[in-house]
């Protein structure tokens, strides 16, 4: 059977590795220029890893086998050549009883930390295995439309050349991640009976503050994972925890976002971490992503430009713009960034949201709402369409374009389930 895989990310490396490349021939089409250029993959910043049944996607072959989760956590580590960071999960008990007292749910789950640094050995390690079981590469190959007949063909731009170019398989996965909202919005259109569901998407900052304030809580756990509800009926939870790390923008075709990330062998002195509020709507608004990517496109226009953001805690909850920093520095490049006034940018029942959710959490780790810890915006997590792979026999899509994962580990697992389906078949 010929195959083509579009994208290379965490889905795609599920697929390859289990698929049987004897058999079929199988081509990648990956619009960035190398396995390592893309800044909105999860494989190619950070690297956490985890093992849970109550997060990283909605699957439950996958949210329930815990042995293929750490079959996945087991394979990442071997090909980065890296023993993972964990924490050291010390008084677990008496921090969820802490957690559940003043509110909040801390998720269970097993968090494994590559780090951005050994993911590049990994990406190298996993490509050159793929490369010698006979897959091919097509990089710098954006795929702009499939077309569903017989066959299945895909209409892609080859970037060295600047040409369309049409080619021909007996079936296609689809594993864009959230960078390839543009080709699922196209394919949706065109196929609007794929569309399961379509309701939701999270807004919100990224949170940076001193190491120092949130030791313990880094030590045992290494990733802290939160949620609760505000009085106005939102959820909230904390997202990617990064000890000692980095706050990064994520750049995408039309708009600036923040996010974080933390490096094996080089530290910071500050923690950051995302604070989402899960925004949801129902008939007849049903372009979710549309409306995280007008509030992030403001965010950047009220920074002047191609920027993000910054704001002291104390001034978001006085409605007051920043306009000096002294006790808490930030860790993303100063040319990243404005300092500004988020509530200029959130609908206020958010900042509501945001303002209690660290009131809260402050009085399990005091210091959390000190007024100079920083906030950056905005943070957007995209859902995507929940889409139907039942529809099409020979088009699937696999991985977070999905809507069905939203991690590495679970974005994997569904490759290796599809490709697991094809060799039974
Ligand atoms: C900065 C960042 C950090 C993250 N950190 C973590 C983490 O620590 N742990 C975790 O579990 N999850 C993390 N995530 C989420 C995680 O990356 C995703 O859940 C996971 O990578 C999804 O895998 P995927 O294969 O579906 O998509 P991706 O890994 O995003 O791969 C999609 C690939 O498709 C390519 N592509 C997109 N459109 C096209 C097109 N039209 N034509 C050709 N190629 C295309 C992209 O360039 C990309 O290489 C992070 C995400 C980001 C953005």
């Amino acid at each position: 059977m010929r195959i083509a895989i579009i994208g290379f990310g965490a889905a795609a490396v599920g697929f390859l590795k289990e698929v049987d490349s004897n058999k079929h021939e199988v081509i990648v089409y990956e619009m960035n220029k190398d396995i390592f250029s893309s800044s909105i993959s999860g494989i190619r910043a950070d690297g956490k890893l985890f093992v849970s049944s109550e997060m990283g996607g909605d699957l439950e072959e996958i949210l329930f086998d815990k042995q293929l989760q750490k079959e996945i956590v087991d394979y990442y580590s071997e090909l980065s050549e890296t023993e993972p960071e964990i924490g050291t999960r010390e008084n677990l008990e008496e921090l969820q009883k802490k957690f559940f007292i003043n509110g909040f749910k801390l998720v269970e789950s097993e968090f494994f930390h590559i780090g951005t640094d050994k993911l590049k050995i990994f990406l190298k390690n996993a490509h050159e295995e793929f490369v010698r079981k006979g897959v091919h590469f097509k990089f710098n190959s954006l795929v702009k439309d499939i077309e569903i007949n017989e066959k299945v063909i895909v209409e892609y731009i080859d970037r060295e050349i600047r040409e369309e170019i049409k080619e021909e398989f007996d079936r296609v996965y689809i594993a864009v991640g959230r960078s390839g909202f543009k080709l699922i919005d196209t394919l949706t259109k065109k196929y609007p009976d794929i569309i399961l569901s379509n309701t939701k998407v999270d807004l919100g900052v990224r949170f940076e503050l001193p190491d120092i304030v949130v030791k313990e809580l880094n030590e045992a756990l290494y990733e802290f994972k939160v949620k609760f509800k505000s009085s106005n009926g939102q959820l909230v939870r904390t997202f990617c925890n990064n000890p000692s790390g980095y706050v990064v923008t994520e750049k995408y075709s039309d708009f600036i976002t923040v996010n974080g990330h933390a490096i094996h062998d080089q530290k910071s002195t500050n923690t950051n971490f995302a604070i989402l509020v899960t925004h949801s709507f129902t008939k007849p608004f049903n372009d979710p992503n549309g409306y995280g990517s007008y509030i992030a496109k403001l965010s950047n226009i009220l920074a002047g430009g191609n920027k993000v953001i910054l704001q002291t805690y104390g001034d978001f909850k006085k409605g007051k713009r920043t306009k000096k920093l002294w006790k808490v520095f930030p860790t993303l490049s100063s040319e990243e960034y404005v300092l500004g006034d988020l509530n200029l940018v959130f609908p206020s029942k958010t900042s509501v949201s945001l303002i209690e959710f660290i009131d809260n959490l402050n009085k399990i780790i005091p210091g959390v709402a000190d007024e100079e810890n920083l906030l950056y915006g905005v943070e957007v997590k995209f859902y995507g369409k929940k889409l139907d792979n039942n529809l099409f026999e020979n088009l699937k899509f696999i991985g977070d374009c999905s809507g069905q994962t939203r991690s590495i580990v679970h974005a994997t697992a569904h490759g290796i389930i599809e490709a697991r389906k094809l060799i039974e078949n």
